[in-house]
Formats: C-alpha cells, sequence, structure tokens
C-alpha cells in the first residue's frame, strides 16, 4: 500500500541546542526558576523531509528565533 503517493512529507520538531546557567548573550531566551536562578538557552525548529521506505533524511534550513536570524 503506497504511503502518500506523490507527496513528500517535512516532519518538523523544536528542540534546545543551547542551554547554561551562567554564560548568555543577548539573543538567549530565558527561564526564571523560583529560586531566582536563571538559564539561558537557544531553541530551533528543524524540519526533515522523509518517506517510511527510504533510509535517507533530507533536512531543510533550521528556523530560529527571529532576532538571532542571519543577515
Ligand atoms: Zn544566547
Amino acid at each position: 500500500m503506497p504511503f502518500l503517493p506523490n507527496v513528500l512529507m517535512c516532519n518538523i520538531d523544536g528542540t534546545q541546542y543551547y542551554s547554561s546557567k551562567k554564560i548568555s548573550c543577548e539573543h538567549c531566551l530565558h527561564k526564571e526558576h523560583k529560586t531566582g536562578e536563571k538559564t539561558y538557552s537557544h531553541a530551533v525548529l528543524q524540519g526533515a523531509i522523509m518517506h517510511p521506505d527510504k533510509k535517507q533524511v533530507i533536512p531543510v534550513m533550521p528556523g530560529s528565533d527571529p532576532k538571532y536570524r542571519w543577515k
């Protein structure tokens, strides 16, 4: 049985790729804990084109916080 014939599937997931309680930059996201401590992080939205019958996965350009985009 064909899986979505003539359709490419692009799976998308968000993830955090940096986290620190000590090192931060002006573009960091931050969480403030009940103790007053802060955790700084960067996140990304990543997509990949894939098919259940194929071993190959084709990643697409990641998206990040609009403040931190390449210029
Ligand atoms: Zn940062």
